[in-house]
């Protein structure tokens, strides 16, 4: 799909927010960063609005969260797509992976899963998720079927990743024993985060995913779905977080305000301070992201987590 680009797209990134609240100082880093990534390599920046999981959608935040990029002249290049409108592109990914044998229906409520550890002597838990223990992989066992779960486990060989980030430097995960078969389609009928973005960044052609590091955990997921679907695997930047006064990551949960953009410079160059970039005097935004485009990609060693203002 890339080849088929015009010559100076054949680099593009993208922002991609889930619309669950307006964007706060972590968020632009990303944003910011990815911008910067593809300006500096002559691509096409896009927005993707990740609105699959309806339930955590605030309405107007989409266009909140555009209104604001758009303050700190972060404009993308091409009309934003919204994952609300793509449910037949992974409708039709997630056939591919029936048909061959890849996914399966998995009838486990969380209680059955936690039951099925305990007798396992097991209670591998990672993050919120528990590490699935394959009990449906053979068959439903006689239950209904909840959710679609993507095999890690695969010709009897336990699945592990290597890959490389731009930042992080070299990363590996074994599917299997960390993660475990994962879920595509979910029990209340959503699409999952790791289908949805995957086929969305193959859609439109992202050579770049650059994000932030909270997402790292994610990719070798992602990346065992492009090999399965046949994907081009793209090159991930996870950039540095901002950390909140409890030293978590900056979350609406613990309290990260709305960006302050009565002054998008002053914004800006508080995510630049995050990315480890020099100080930019300029009058304007534009002037400003010109600059920095100059200053990319940061030295990242020099860029430590930063409180927000
Ligand atoms: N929608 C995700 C979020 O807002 C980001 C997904 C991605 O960049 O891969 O956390």
């Amino acid at each position: 799909m890339v080849d088929t680009l015009p010559r100076d797209w054949r680099r593009s990134g993208r922002f991609a927010p889930s619309p669950t609240g307006p964007l706060h100082a972590g968020s632009l880093v990303a944003a910011l960063a990815s911008w910067l990534d593809t300006r500096a390599s002559g691509g096409r920046w896009l927005v993707r609005i990740e609105d699959v999981d309806r339930p955590r959608c605030i309405p107007g935040a989409d266009h909140h969260i555009l209104a604001q990029l758009a303050a700190c002249g972060l404009r993308p290049d091409a009309p934003p797509v919204w994952q609300s409108t793509r449910g037949a592109a992974y409708a039709e990914a997630l056939d591919r992976l029936r048909q061959a044998g890849l996914a399966y229906p998995c009838g486990c409520s969380r209680r059955d899963i936690t039951l099925a550890l305990a007798a396992q002597g097991a209670a591998h838990q990672r993050f919120d998720d528990l590490v699935y223990p394959g009990t449906c992989r053979d068959g439903l066992h006689g239950k209904s079927a909840r959710a679609i779960r993507l095999r890690s486990v695969v010709d009897g060989a336990e699945v592990v990743i290597d890959w490389c980030d731009r930042r992080l430097g070299a990363q590996r995960q074994n599917l299997a024993r960390e993660v475990g078969d994962f879920v595509l389609l979910r029990a209340d009928g959503l699409w999952a985060y790791q289908l949805a973005v995957v086929v969305d960044d193959a859609a439109q052609g992202i050579t770049d995913v650059v994000r932030g590091e909270d997402l790292a955990d994610n990719t070798a997921r992602q990346i065992h779905l492009q090999r399965t679907l046949g994907l081009a695997r793209p090159r991930y930047l996870h950039t540095p977080l901002v950390r909140g006064a409890d030293g978590h990551k900056l979350s609406k949960q613990n309290g990260a305000q709305a960006l302050d953009l009565s002054d998008p410079l002053a914004a800006l160059a508080a995510a630049a301070r995050v990315l480890g970039l020099p100080a930019i005097a300029a009058a304007t935004t534009g002037d400003w992201l010109a600059q920095a485009v100059g200053a990319w990609p940061p030295r990242w060693h020099d860029a430590a987590p930063v409180e927000p203002r």
